[in-house]
């Protein structure tokens, strides 16, 4: 006679007392059936700051994703820069563009290993959310102007946003997400320190290879639909010559316009799959572990080296070739230039700052409450806000 017997599909009750043991509508039963034993399960989370009820069918990190999803900082990736501005066209990427390309390849990721991809998709879906606006240029002079405040870092924001600017509940500030994922961008925020010794949970490293396979390859795109580029220039490389080869063996010759939309879709395919192979041979005798027992380890995932090579001559062939472009470098000397001059106006007249930055402004300093403020702007908030503050116009600028 059978132990247990299956009511409908998904549930195995205990032939003896009707109980269920395994309930595939539950996410914790899903977790244990499906996830790795060094995934990031959900039963072992350390729970929010300010403790919440369990939600009947959806998972703590799921709950994250979508506090994250609904966040107004979240909304205002769609109006940031990533590398090109809005006056170089619509084809390129923003910031939310390039947010869902990452939540992509990395639960792609995550599921071949059998890890948590909800929390994989919370921490990519927060990975840029601090990102202040006109890309890498004003993470710079935001910087430079908090030199005596410990700098701006991108990463590090994004908690200030999730823990105390997001307004969500009456009780207390912030999105209070669950200490994984809090501790998956903090662990980001101090990326450096955590290169050797005890390394990252391994949801997170999926997250920074995702970014990363995702810039390299949409920056390659926008660059050549924006004709910075030529596919003959890109072609000097070991990894698109790869890339091209693999494409003419599957298609033959294809046309231009074709050409480049598949060599981005096989320059992600090549690095996901040459990660995930690596990745799967470096866990597979790790099964048994706990997460917290391989970051204790260090363990690291990596590309192959010989992968790894060919993606460090690409980004310095890009960091040449596309973010030193003379097209950009005027573009974003003069956005750096708005940014620069309204930090400089608002830091010597802090009562121009829309209330609650009045507040942070007495709280902390008025650097501090005047870099945040800027940190949160779109582009072309931000344009507005310095025709405000350059104009005759008085009195306090907008609240995001
Ligand atoms: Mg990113």
């Amino acid at each position: 006679m059978s132990l247990s017997q299956s009511l409908h599909i998904g549930v195995v009750v205990d032939a003896f007392n009707g109980e269920p043991i395994i309930d595939l509508r539950r996410y914790d039963d899903r977790e244990h059936l499906l996830l790795a034993s060094f995934a990031t399960h959900s039963r072992d989370s350390k729970g929010r700051i300010h403790p919440e009820k369990d939600h009947s069918y959806r998972g703590p990190y799921a709950r994250d994703r979508d506090r994250i999803l609904h966040s107004s900082a979240f909304r205002r990736l769609s109006g940031k820069m990533q590398v090109f501005t809005g006056e170089m066209g619509i084809y390129h990427r923003t910031r939310l563009t390039h947010t869902f390309e990452v939540a992509s390849v990395a639960r792609t990721i995550s599921r071949a290993l059998r890890l948590n991809e909800d929390l994989t998709e919370a921490l990519a879906l927060m990975h840029d959310i601090g990102h202040p606006p006109y890309g890498h240029c004003g993470e710079d002079v935001l910087h430079e102007c908090l030199a005596g405040n410990g700098g701006f870092s991108h990463n590090q924001f994004a908690l200030v946003i999730v823990q105390q600017l997001e307004k969500r509940y009456q009780a207390f500030d912030g999105l209070n997400l669950c200490r994984e994922t809090l501790r998956g961008q903090d662990v980001r925020a101090n990326k450096k320190a955590a290169s050797v010794g005890r390394s990252a949970g391994l949801e997170i490293q999926v997250v920074d290879a995702a970014d990363s396979i995702a810039y390299d390859a949409h920056d390659v795109d926008d660059a050549l639909q924006l004709g910075l580029l030529s596919i003959d220039q890109l072609a000097g490389l070991s990894i698109i010559r790869r890339t091209l080869d693999a494409i003419n063996q599957a298609n033959g010759t294809v046309p231009k316009q074709q050409l480049r939309q598949l060599l981005v879709h096989e320059l992600i395919d090549l690095q996901v799959s040459d990660l995930i192979q690596q990745s799967s041979q470096l866990l597979f005798p790790l099964e048994g572990r706990t997460s917290e027992d391989l970051s204790e380890s260090g363990v690291r995932l990596k590309h192959s080296e010989v992968l790894e090579a060919e993606r460090k001559e690409l980004e310095r062939f890009l960091f040449e070739a596309v973010y030193r472009h003379e097209r950009l470098i005027p573009v974003r000397e003069a956005a750096g230039n708005r940014l620069l001059i309204l930090f400089e106006k608002l830091v010597s007249n802090p009562s121009r700052l829309p209330m609650r930055f009045r507040q942070r402004a007495e709280q902390f300093s008025p650097a501090i409450a005047v870099g945040e403020y800027l940190a949160g702007m779109t582009d072309n908030f931000c344009d507005r806000q310095y025709q405000q503050i350059t104009s005759l116009a008085s009195g306090p600028l907008a609240d995001w």
